[in-house]
């Protein structure tokens, strides 16, 4: 029981194939440059090296169509008919209020997705290029779309309602949404299993960290706050998006710098954040090493990206009356021993105590509390893809 996870970015496309039967990956891949010269295929068969296709893929239907082939080559490939695949899972960034859950693809569900448009005009009318590519070459394998958004649809209203006139929420939807739900919601299952016990019973802080940065108060199971808004701009400072700032920057900036509401968009999403503020890199990677070399200003935004993650973790223990578990992932989450402990730094008060030896893991399963700490600090790699393949079989099979 095969299943094809699908991600599909406007001129890029991450792909998965996974055998549900023990959810190992048999394959992954990467396409590249979609309607650009030089577009590529780096596709990567479990236990094999990684094989490079290079071909002009003017679109996204030429591009799926090359990885279809690809998954059926002889060498390269883990199925022998497309037949072998049971439901694609593709992984759709917006479904604002329309989507609380994961769902099986109809016209009338891709119909919502467009009507999603406004909320995320970069990402979804890629996801729906990508949906629409599939369809046209499987017709008759089920396509199943899984939100970023649907894990936060639980929120109070007091925590996704902007302190503006209410007509903009009736009129245009701008509220709070929150994204990379796949993820947290894997997280925050899986720290409860890792623990033994039940979702029901805990207060969870999910950290995902990474190139785009969230965090998500759980409780019982469901999203009580999240970090980013309207959209993935809000929250924490990022790899590039400034993230939390005084509104009134915006209007000041622009008169200054003559710069449209376009240009504004584009330095709060592309040249602000830890890359902004270090002039460095928006990799952290680059910017720890660089203050390790005495970069003021990358230790600067290593400070800034670090007090906030810290702050949002405190606030969040206000928003569910406690914290039981804080749990890391992504990029950053996963790997950065060193930013782990200093985002710990200062929240002994909470029962958040950080044991270095246990932390000193890199992209593991990891239980990273002191011994006899309130708050059981976790360290769980985030895996989007097998919760949209878990979505997809269940949703194909009904
Ligand atoms: P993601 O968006 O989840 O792929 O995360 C990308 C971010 O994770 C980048 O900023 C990377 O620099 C960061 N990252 C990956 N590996 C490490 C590492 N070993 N130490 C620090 N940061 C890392």
């Amino acid at each position: 029981m095969k299943v094809l996870v699908i991600n599909c970015g406007s001129s890029s496309l991450k792909y998965q194939v996974i055998d549900m039967r023990d959810e190992s990956v048999l394959v992954k891949g990467l396409v590249e440059r979609i309607g650009i010269e030089g577009s590529q295929i780096k596709h990567e068969k479990t236990g094999c090296e990684k094989h490079i296709i290079k071909e002009a893929l003017p679109d996204h239907k030429k591009a799926i169509s090359l990885v279809l082939a690809t998954l059926q080559d002889a060498t390269h490939g883990v199925i022998k008919s497309m037949d072998e695949i049971v439901a694609v899972g593709h992984r759709v960034v917006h479904g604002g209020e329309t989507f609380s859950k994961s769902v099986l693809i109809d016209d009338k569900v891709m119909q919502g997705i467009k009507d999603c448009i406004p909320l995320a005009p970069l990402h979804n009318p890629a996801n729906i290029m990508g949906i629409e590519a599939c369809q046209a070459l499987m017709p008759k394998t089920p396509m199943v779309a899984v939100f970023d958004t649907a894990f936060h649809q639980t929120m109070p209203a007091s925590s996704y309602i902007y302190a503006l006139p209410y007509e903009y929420y009736t009129k245009y939807k701008v509220r709070r949404y929150g994204f990379h739900g796949t993820s947290h919601k894997y997280v925050s299952a899986r720290a409860a299993e890792m623990l033994g016990k039940k979702i029901e019973d805990l207060s969870i802080v999910t950290c995902h960290l990474g190139n785009g940065s969230s965090l998500a108060a759980v409780k019982g199971g469901k999203v009580l706050d999240t970090s980013m808004g309207l959209t993935p701009l809000e929250g924490l400072a990022m790899g590039t998006r400034s993230g939390d700032l005084d509104p009134a920057i915006l209007p000041f900036i622009m008169e200054k710098e003559k710069l449209s509401s376009k240009d504004m968009g584009n330095v709060l999403n592309k040249a602000s954040g830890v890359l902004g503020i270090s002039g460095v890199s928006s990799d952290f990677r680059d910017i720890e090493e660089a203050a390790n070399s005495g970069n003021e200003r990358a230790k600067l935004a290593l400070d800034v990206f670090c007090l906030r993650v810290r702050k949002y973790i405190a606030s969040y223990a206000a928003v569910m009356g406690g914290i039981d578990v804080l749990v890391f992932t992504a990029g950053i989450g996963e790997n950065s021993i060193g930013l782990r402990e200093k985002i710990c730094e200062g929240l002994g008060f909470l029962g958040i105590e950080i044991d270095s030896e246990k932390n000193n893991v890199r992209g593991k399963e990891t239980i990273a509390q002191k011994d006899g700490a309130g708050v059981k600090i976790l360290i769980v790699p985030t895996n989007e893809e097998l919760m949209i393949a878990r979505d997809a079989v269940s949703l194909s099979k009904k």
